[in-house]
């Protein structure tokens, strides 16, 4: 995306590429192995979102007996509907950046400025119920401080991109609007990606960051160790539907304060080598034989607290 650091990415993809090359993948963990085991679902009536298997909060999958077998939804969440708004407001700026540029032609970035910013309160006003419509009610001071927090994110992804504009028009003064857009705003974009090959949805949507062809994820809450594994289930599922080698995940951490101007970012840069492959293989069986079975896998030993379902489980929530 354009507020990364490329030349700070390129360094950390040339390091794994040198991974890559001594601890190689196996040819039975790729996706397009999907005819054969492990990699081959154990149904083919049977989808799972990315999400349900890769947010490994629960060791014991409960929360996708809970969802899927149960049909109850997590209880309202802040976390979640920060998730919601902030990769709304991700989505949101860049698309409008695009469209403003294809309206306008080549406009410089203070235009660009110029024209969306007075648009980002209520961006922001409409991103913001959209997501509570999704996650639900929650007390009115959270909303306002999201709200506070989603603006100043939009406001730097609208400066950082102008930014991007300029450099790239003096660079290359003959550039097309095409180009330019190209060049400015991605390097990472959504891509639809059949997973049913392999046992996820139909309808998967991947941020595929293109230089390194690295899968990407945007976090906006605490790091967890589950993290890699949402790439590594959009790399199988890229691999079984493209037949195209998916060799590196990516995890861009968004932290915002209502303190601080601008938020800050870091990214988590891996090799999507065998182990992930087999872990997320694993959890998708264990996964597949619960809802089949219609089996309560029970708690694990320790329930963190932010766990979604932490309220359901604990019996806070009816
Ligand atoms: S609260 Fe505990 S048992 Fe329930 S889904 Fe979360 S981790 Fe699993």
């Amino acid at each position: 995306m354009f507020f990364l650091n490329k030349s700070d990415l390129d360094k950390k993809f040339k390091i794994l590429r040198v991974n890559l090359q001594s601890l190689g993948i196996s040819e039975e963990l790729r996706g397009w192995s999907w005819q054969n085991p492990p990699v081959e679902p154990p149904s083919r009536n049977m989808f799972f979102g990315v999400g349900d298997l890769a947010a490994r909060y629960c060791k014991t999958l409960r929360d996708i007996y809970l969802k899927k077998v149960e049909n109850i939804k997590p209880p309202p969440n802040l976390k979640m509907f920060e998730g919601i708004v902030y990769h709304g407001v991700a989505t949101d700026a860049v698309t409008k950046v695009k469209s403003i540029l294809f309206e306008k032609g080549l406009i410089g970035g203070a235009d660009i400025v110029e024209e969306l910013m007075p648009r980002v309160a209520n961006a922001c006003e409409r991103l913001t119920w959209d997501a509570l419509n999704t996650v639900g009610r929650l007390e009115d001071k959270d909303i306002e401080t999201v709200k506070k927090k989603a603006r100043s994110f939009y406001r730097f992804l609208l400066v950082q991109a102008a930014s991007q504009v300029n450099l790239i028009l003096t660079k290359f003064p003959h550039i097309d609007v095409d180009s330019l857009v190209n060049q400015a705003i991605p390097p990472i974009v959504e891509r639809k990606v059949d997973g049913s090959l392999v046992g996820l949805s139909k309808e998967l949507s991947a941020d595929v960051y293109t230089p390194a062809y690295a899968v990407a994820d945007l976090k906006t809450g605490e790091v967890r160790d589950f993290h890699p594994y949402a790439p590594t289930g959009y790399a199988l599922a890229i691999e079984a539907d493209e037949e195209t080698a998916v060799n590196f995940g990516m995890i861009i951490y968004i932290r915002l304060s209502a303190q601080r101007p601008v938020p800050t970012i870091h990214t988590k840069c891996f090799l999507i080598g065998d182990e992930l492959r087999r872990e997320f293989l694993e959890i998708r069986d264990e996964a597949f034989e619960i809802v089949a079975n219609a089996r309560d896998p029970g708690k694990p030993a320790v329930c963190p607290d932010y766990c979604p379902y932490y309220p359901v489980c604990t019996g806070q929530f009816k």
